[in-house]
C-alpha cells in the first residue's frame, strides 16, 4: 500500500460522514485546502478558522512519526493475531524500534478500550457470568527446603499480585476490570451489570454480597462444571484466553499495563466472530474516534488509567 492509498484510507475512516473529505478538528469547518508541511506530508488548513490540522490530528495517533501507512499495517497484523500480537514480532514485522512497537500495540489496545467505555451487561431474561483471575506477584520459592516460607500467606506475598474480574453476558459482550481483591471488585460488578439479570458465579465466598442485588446461580467447581444450569464457562474461556496471551506472547501482563491486556482479551472474545477485515476497520476507527493516548501522550510510559 503507497502512503497516498494509506492517506485515503485514513480520511474515509476518520471522516466517514462526508466520504473522506476533510473536517476541521477545530471549528468544524468543512471548507479546507492542502497545505502540505515542507517535508511534503499531507496537512490541511481551514478556510473558516484557518487552523492547520491532519488526518490524525486529535486521534490516538496525534504527532506520529512512522508513515500512516505503517498503522494500518500494525492493525491488521494485530487484529489477525488471534491470541494477541508480542511488540518484539511486531518490531521484527514492521522494522520499528522495540519500544515504538511496544507503545503503538498499547494505543491499540486503548482503542479497543474505547469500545468498552462505561458498558453496562444484561438486563430482564438475560444471564451474565462473574469470575476473577489472578495475574502477577509470583514469588519465587527458595531453593532450600529450610528457608521455603508459605507463599499463601499475604505477608510473604509481593504485594504486586492483582486480580482482573470479568462480567460477561451468556452469549454477549462482556467487561473486565483490575483490583487488589476479588472483594473490592463488587461495587464496580454492581454497576456493571444491569438489574434483573441472573448472574452466574462460582462458590467463592466474594461473590456472597452480589445476592443483595442480583437473582443468583451458584456452581461448586469441587463438585461439577455444571450443574442445574449455573455455569460460568464463558467467564473461563475468557481467563483461557488471556492466560494464552500471558504465556504465548506477552509473558509478564501484570503490572501496570495488566488492564490493558484484559481489555485487549474482551475485545477479542466478543469479536471473535467478527471477520477479520471488519476487526480492522472497526480498530482502525476506535482508534480515530479516541482523543491522543492517555497512556502515551507524547512520551514514554505514564500510569494507565481506567476505562
Ligand atoms: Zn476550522
Amino acid at each position: 500500500m503507497s502512503d497516498v492509498e494509506a492517506q485515503t484510507a485514513f480520511c474515509k475512516i476518520r471522516w466517514f460522514e462526508t466520504d473522506g473529505a476533510p473536517v476541521c478538528p477545530h471549528c468544524g469547518g468543512l471548507d479546507a485546502y492542502l497545505n502540505p508541511r515542507p517535508n511534503g506530508s499531507t496537512r490541511y488548513r481551514c478556510k473558516a478558522c484557518t487552523k492547520d490540522f491532519t488526518v490524525t490530528s486529535g486521534t490516538l495517533f496525534a504527532s506520529h512519526k512512522r508513515p500512516l501507512r505503517d498503522y494500518l499495517a500494525a492493525i491488521a497484523i494485530f487484529c489477525n493475531e488471534v491470541k494477541g500480537k508480542s511488540a518484539l514480532a511486531l518490531s521484527r514485522d514492521l522494522g520499528l524500534a522495540y519500544k515504538s512497537a511496544f507503545v503503538l500495540l498499547h494505543k491499540l489496545r486503548e482503542a479497543m478500550a474505547e469500545e468498552l467505555k462505561g458498558r453496562v451487561i444484561g438486563g430482564e431474561d438475560k444471564v451474565a457470568e462473574v469470575d476473577g483471575g489472578y495475574f502477577g506477584g509470583y514469588v519465587k520459592p527458595a531453593n532450600h527446603v529450610e528457608n521455603r516460607r508459605d507463599r499463601r500467606l499475604w505477608a510473604n506475598q509481593s504485594g504486586k499480585r492483582q486480580v482482573v474480574v470479568i462480567v460477561r453476558e451468556r452469549d454477549g459482550n462482556s467487561v473486565p476490570a483490575v483490583f487488589r481483591t476479588e472483594g473490592a471488585a463488587q461495587s464496580w460488578i454492581k454497576s456493571r451489570i444491569a438489574p434483573g439479570t441472573v448472574v452466574n458465579a462460582d462458590e467463592a465466598g466474594s461473590w456472597n454480597d452480589l445476592h443483595s442485588k442480583f437473582e443468583m446461580k451458584r456452581i461448586n467447581h469441587q463438585e461439577a462444571y455444571s450443574a442445574d444450569g449455573a455455569c460460568t464457562n464463558m467467564a473461563e474461556e475468557y481467563f483461557s484466553r488471556l492466560r494464552r496471551a500471558e504465556i504465548g506472547h506477552h509473558h509478564h501482563i501484570a503490572g501496570t499495563y495488566l488492564l490493558r491486556y484484559a481489555q485487549e482479551a474482551s475485545w477479542r472474545e466478543d469479536n471473535r466472530r467478527v471477520t477479520n477485515g471488519e476487526q480492522v476497520r472497526t480498530v482502525a476507527q476506535l482508534a480515530m474516534k479516541r482523543g491522543p493516548s492517555v497512556d502515551f501522550s507524547g512520551y514514554w510510559q505514564r500510569h494507565v488509567k481506567s476505562a
